[in-house]
Order: C-alpha cells, then sequence, then structure tokens
C-alpha cells in the first residue's frame, strides 16, 4: 500500500534542509522500491504570507491524510511582531495538539568522525547514545490560564500555566518504558519534585507505571541536575524521560554533545502510530538562502519516519549508515567543520548522503 508523506518544507533554511530529505527519500523511492508518495503543504510564515494562517485549512486536512509528516523548521523575525495566533510557532504548537503528536523522541547518538566537533572532551561522548523521550502536548505551552495582565498598580504581568495530568503522564512514561525495554533497560525520569507539585505527580505516576516494567531500572533526577549530569556525565544515560519544557531545553543542551544541533532529529507521535519528523532545531534565520545549513537532522529525521511510520527499520538503517560515512569520508558542513576536513554546503552533504545509500 501506497503511504502518503506530507513534506512542510516551513521558513528559514527549513526548505533547503527539507529538500535533501526529500532528496534522499526519493531516491529511495526510485532504486529501492519504498512505496511513498511525497505530497507539499505549508506551515508557519510561508503559510501566513500565502494562506493567511500559520497552519490554514487545507494544511490541516493533508495533515488528517497523511501518514507521516516531514517537516523543516518555522519562524523568523518577519513574523514575530504578529499576534500569537498568528505567528508560525503556534501553526506548529496547534499541528502537534490536533494530531495528538504526545511523543517526541529524540535520539542523541556520537558519530565517531565528530569527536572534534562535540563541545565535550572526546573521552566523554565517545559511543554516547541516549534517547530523550519528551511530553509534547502538556505543560506550560498548553495549560490555561496563560497571558498578560495589567494589575491594579497598573504594572503588566506575564502568566503561564504549568500542569499535567495523570493520563498524560501514564501514557509518556508507557513510551518511555517499552523504548528504555529495546535499548538497555534504563529510564532516568526529570522534573521538579523538590519545587514544583506538577512535578510531584509526575514523579508519583511515574513510580506507579514503572510497576509495570520491573525489567527495567528506574531513577529520577531534578531538571538542574539534569542539565549538570549531561554534561558531566552524559553516558551514565540511556533513555530519559521528561515534561515538555525541561524536555525542550535538555534537548538542546544534549545536541552540543554530537557537535552541532544540525545533527538531531525527533520523531513526534501519536497513538495511533502518526507522526510528525522534523529537526530539533529552528529555522535558523542566520543561516537562510545561504546554501550552508546541515541537512543531516532532516536527512536523519526521514530515517525516524521510515523506522516510526512506515515500519521499514531497512532502510531507516539505510539512511542512517549512509550519513555515518559520509562523515567518515569528512564531508562537513559549516557547524561541524574541522581543520583537515572537506568543506561542503547543504546541497552537496545531500547529494552525497544520496549517493552514499547504494553503497
Ligand atoms: P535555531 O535552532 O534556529 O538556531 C540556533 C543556532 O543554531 C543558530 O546559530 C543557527 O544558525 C544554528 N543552527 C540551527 N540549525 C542549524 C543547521 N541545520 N545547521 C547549522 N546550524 C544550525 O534557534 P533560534 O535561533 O532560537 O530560532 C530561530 C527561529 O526558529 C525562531 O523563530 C524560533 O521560534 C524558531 N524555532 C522553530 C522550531 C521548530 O520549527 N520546531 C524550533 C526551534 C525554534
Amino acid at each position: 500500500m501506497t503511504r502518503t508523506i506530507l513534506i512542510l518544507p516551513g521558513d528559514g533554511i527549513g526548505p533547503e534542509i527539507v529538500a535533501e530529505a526529500a532528496k534522499v527519500l526519493e531516491c529511495l523511492r526510485q532504486e529501492q522500491g519504498l512505496d511513498v508518495t511525497l505530497e507539499y503543504g505549508r506551515l508557519g510564515g510561508s503559510a501566513v504570507d500565502e494562506l493567511g494562517a500559520p497552519y490554514p485549512e487545507p494544511t490541516r486536512q493533508q495533515a488528517r491524510r497523511a501518514d507521516a509528516i516531514l517537516l523543516g523548521a518555522v519562524g523568523g523575525p518577519k513574523w514575530d511582531a504578529l499576534e500569537r495566533p498568528l505567528r508560525p510557532e503556534s501553526g506548529l504548537l496547534a499541528m502537534r495538539g490536533e494530531l495528538g503528536l504526545f511523543a517526541n523522541l529524540r535520539p542523541v547518538q556520537h558519530y565517531p568522525s565528530l569527536s572534534a566537533a562535540s563541545a565535550l572532551k572526546p573521552e566523554l561522548v565517545a559511543g554516547l547514545d541516549l534517547l530523550i523521550v519528551r511530553e509534547l502536548n502538556g505543560d506550560v505551552y498548553f495549560g490555561q490560564p496563560r497571558g498578560i495582565r495589567t494589575l491594579a498598580n497598573g504594572e503588566r504581568e506575564g502568566f503561564n500555566t504549568m500542569a499535567y495530568r495523570e493520563s498524560e503522564v501514564e501514557r509518556i512514561a508507557h513510551v518511555a518504558f517499552k523504548a528504555a525495554r529495546l535499548r538497555h533497560r534504563k529510564l532516568c525520569s526529570v522534573d521538579k519534585a523538590n519545587a514544583l507539585e506538577t512535578s510531584e505527580l509526575w514523579r508519583e505516576v511515574v513510580t506507579q507505571v514503572a510497576q509495570d516494567y520491573p525489567d527495567v531500572a528506574l531513577s529520577h533526577l531534578y531538571v538542574d541536575n539534569a542539565a549538570m549530569q549531561l554534561i558531566r556525565a552524559p553516558k551514565q544515560f540511556d533513555v530519559i524521560v521528561t515534561g515538555n519544557l525541561f524536555g525542550d531545553i535538555l534537548s538542546d543542551c544534549a545536541a552540543m554533545l554530537t557537535g552541532s544541533i544540525g545533527l538531531l532529529p525527533s520523531a513526534s507521535l501519536a497513538a495511533n502510530g502518526k507522526g510528525l519528523y522534523e529537526p530539533i532545531h529552528g529555522s535558523a534565520p542566520d543561516l537562510a538562502g545561504q546554501g550552508v545549513a546541515n541537512p543531516l537532522a532532516a536527512i536523519l529525521s526521514a530515517a525516524l519516519l521510515l523506522r516510526h511510520t512506515l515500519n521499514t527499520p531497512d532502510q531507516a538503517e539505510r539512511i542512517e549508515r549512509a550519513v555515518g560515512r559520509v562523515l567518515d569520508k569528512g564531508l562537513r558542513t559549516m557547524d561541524i567543520m574541522a581543520p583537515g576536513m572537506i568543506p561542503v554546503g547543504t546541497q552537496a552533504m545531500g547529494d552525497a548522503v544520496a549517493a552514499a545509500l547504494e553503497d
């Protein structure tokens, strides 16, 4: 059965990097018989410009129909002054919410040939392989009430609500325990239970869910300590499960262990198997239009799509091996450049990965 992949290039460097991921998928379609149709749509600032809304109705319908979605990134200074519902990021949040994409998987893997690109000493990151499972449909990003109000004394106050229901914590905990079972059976839950009631409940529920997974070793860390441990000794972690806000921050932090935010893919999964796949980075307006952005996070996001929604792990591994080979050959975009390596732009990196698929 032919599966439909909706491609949403988005804004900034989004179209440039997604074109390379699409190139790789197209190669697999033509040469390896991958049975997919690629369809294109608009999300974010480009959708505001062309269709008047960041998540316009045609995109909504495409997203509902598609088996999986591949996104570049949205946002940029051009749209920052718009009222919040019209901002590109609101479109992305609305799509995640409507499609029930509650489980965000962020694998963090270290490529041996990139030791020099990591912000940490090579011995701290060599062999690093961790998975961050971030809850994506709750927390301060969705909690109500929220807003900016004027107090009696005339001063303005910004406020958001951090909230998690038991059922929300349970379902993300199950995803994380199951993922840990397929890895090294170690799960660390990250919260701020010493200061926040939301986290107190989070910890209680995760501990209850652990009873269903006696073969997985569960530990807990406060988020401030977790941030420190990620830098001090990242290899102690196997799977980390955490809420939306803490996961957002910790995964950017973890990106620097690998060498660049331009290397990290993510999968956001719904209970029905539908998935949105995107790099963890944003639209990098500072690089847009220059052809220098690293497309590997987008290409590796396509690999996650093949693994988690299309259930074609062989094809996913084919992409991941190709990325490893290209890095071993010394090809580097500027964010991971090191002395003696071969500098390449976005397109040349994509071409090299596509060519390495056949090796
Ligand atoms: P960013 O991730 O876009 O950029 C942070 C830094 O990383 C920049 O120096 C950038 O040049 C670099 N970088 C990012 N991707 C790269 C790549 N592929 N190759 C090389 N270098 C790369 O974060 P930001 O600057 O905070 O945000 C820019 C815009 O992106 C904002 O409008 C923000 O709201 C939006 N954003 C969108 C998403 C998303 O679409 N999921 C996520 C984060 C930020």
